[in-house]
């Protein structure tokens, strides 16, 4: 009997873990990715000869997927368990955040608004049943649990950094999975922060080599345009070229899925996954000759200031491992119709200077040694009440088409954990068919 063979579009986390699952179970599979590296938003850049993200990445204790990966993969001993810590910009000054000592050194809320906020969180925590979550807002459920001061001064902020003016559309669902996921990775009550030796780049090779073994073509700056059905399968209409395929998995985000195979997949499907939407992301890396502040993690509170958050990665890992430089990004969720979205490099940076300066005041352009930025138009789904009757399937009306994304993961937040386990799912079903 003719083996099957599988395409798989994307070589993101998502993709990766799709192709692995299936070359496990000896099913034969290419990846096709339109990048020039894998690992897609999980990629990485370099910084004197050291690859670092493009985007800041780290890890959960409870991320049990990515950790039976790592395993699997013979790299755990790459893994280090980092403490962190969070600071808060709001009312002009920059605040310890994220303890339940520095909670009561936190000025811009009340006795009152404390215990509210410490209620309020444990509310949250004690919840198991996330549908009851479904069709209510996050900014309702909050703005009634813990009312509009502690709404107003700390969740807001953080709905807003992701979702923009869109804030109000997301649901308690997601926000429910998302503090739960931050309560759970602890060591002796302090936070840690899993992030492996060398970067996400250390599991993108480890991954890739594992696939190359296993005889799975990885086609990286291969953009695939448009997929057809023929009598025998699909064909994939690639920046290559044509490939002809029995079965297909896509893991583009879902607007790329719906318009490469629009000539295939009925038009009520179409119509209800365009509401699914995305924010997109700017991430600037700056490379300082100085440290920035003491914390790895700052959430910005402050409308005035275009961006959400500052992650000093150099203040979780040691700038001596980046040759004595101190690294910041930058996190700035928007739309890509947003000024920011559309400016330059350079003009960005300018921009964020003199907010920089806000949150420290010694901060001085003459540390910043040098900078990039990164943009994906498909950052972060904006997941509405009841979700969960747009989520998209893994099968598709198309048989033998498959789909799986961050639009997959629900009700937790997307995250590399979470990519392996839909991956890994995605692969599970189109195995199950089992006409292989
Ligand atoms: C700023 C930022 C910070 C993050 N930080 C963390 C973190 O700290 N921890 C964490 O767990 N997660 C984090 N995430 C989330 C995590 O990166 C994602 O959940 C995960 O990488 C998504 O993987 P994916 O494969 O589903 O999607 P993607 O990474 O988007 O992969 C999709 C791939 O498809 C390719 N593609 C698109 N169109 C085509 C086409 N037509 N033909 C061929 N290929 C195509 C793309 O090039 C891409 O490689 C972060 C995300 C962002 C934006």
């Amino acid at each position: 009997m003719k083996q099957t063979r599988i395409a798989v579009i994307g070589a993101g986390i998502t993709g990766l873990a799709a192709a692995y699952q299936l070359s496990k179970n000896d099913v034969e599979v290419d990846i096709f990715e339109a990048d020039n590296q894998a690992g897609g938003i999980a990629g990485v850049t370099y910084i004197n000869n050291m690859p670092i993200e493009k985007y800041y990445h780290h890890f959960f204790k409870s991320d049990k997927h990515i950790i039976q990966l790592i395993k699997e993969l013979r790299i755990s001993d790459k893994v280090r368990w980092l403490p962190s810590s969070m600071g808060f910009f709001v009312d002009n000054r920059l605040y310890k955040f994220g303890t339940p000592l520095s909670l009561l050194s936190f000025r811009p809320l009340s006795i009152w608004s404390k215990l509210k906020f410490g209620l309020g969180v444990l509310k949250i925590m004690s919840i198991k049943d996330w549908k009851s979550l479904e069709n209510i807002s996050a900014y309702e459920w909050l703005t009634q649990n813990v009312g509009e001061k502690v709404y107003q001064k700390v969740w807001k902020p953080l709905l807003t950094s992701k979702f923009g003016d869109r804030y109000k559309e997301i649901s308690m669902s997601w926000f429910w999975g998302k503090i739960k996921l931050r309560g759970t990775s602890k060591e002796n009550g302090q936070e840690v922060l899993g992030y492996i030796d060398g970067s996400t780049k250390t599991l993108l090779d480890a991954l890739e080599k594992q696939l190359t073994d296993r005889r799975v073509k990885i086609r990286l700056n291969c953009k695939v345009n448009k997929i057809n059905k023929t009598d025998e399968g699909f064909l994939l209409k690639t920046s290559w070229g044509d490939f002809a395929y029995d079965k297909v998995i896509c893991t583009t985000p879902v607007p790329i899925f719906t318009e490469i195979a629009k000539d295939i997949l009925p038009v009520e499907y179409i119509r209800e996954k365009e509401q699914i939407d995305y924010t997109s992301v700017a991430c600037t890396i700056i490379i300082l000759n100085q440290q920035f502040s003491q914390y790895y993690w700052m959430n910005i509170g402050d409308e005035s200031i275009p961006f959400g958050g500052i992650i000093e990665h150099t203040n979780m890992l040691d700038e001596e491992e980046y040759g004595g430089c101190n690294i910041l990004y930058i996190s700035n969720y928007l739309f890509n119709t947003s000024k920011y979205y559309t400016m330059d490099q350079q003009e960005l940076l300018e921009e964020y200077i003199k907010h920089l300066k806000k949150i420290n005041p010694n901060f001085d352009e003459s540390w910043i040694a040098a900078s990039v930025t990164f943009k994906d138009a498909y950052a972060q789904p904006i997941i509405p009440l009841s979700y969960s009757s747009i989520k998209p399937d893994y099968s598709t009306p198309v048989e033998g088409l498959y789909t799986v994304s961050m639009c997959s993961i629900y009700p937790e937040d997307r995250g590399v954990n979470y990519a392996v386990r839909e991956g890994i799912a995605a692969a599970n079903k189109v195995i199950e068919t089992k006409d292989f």
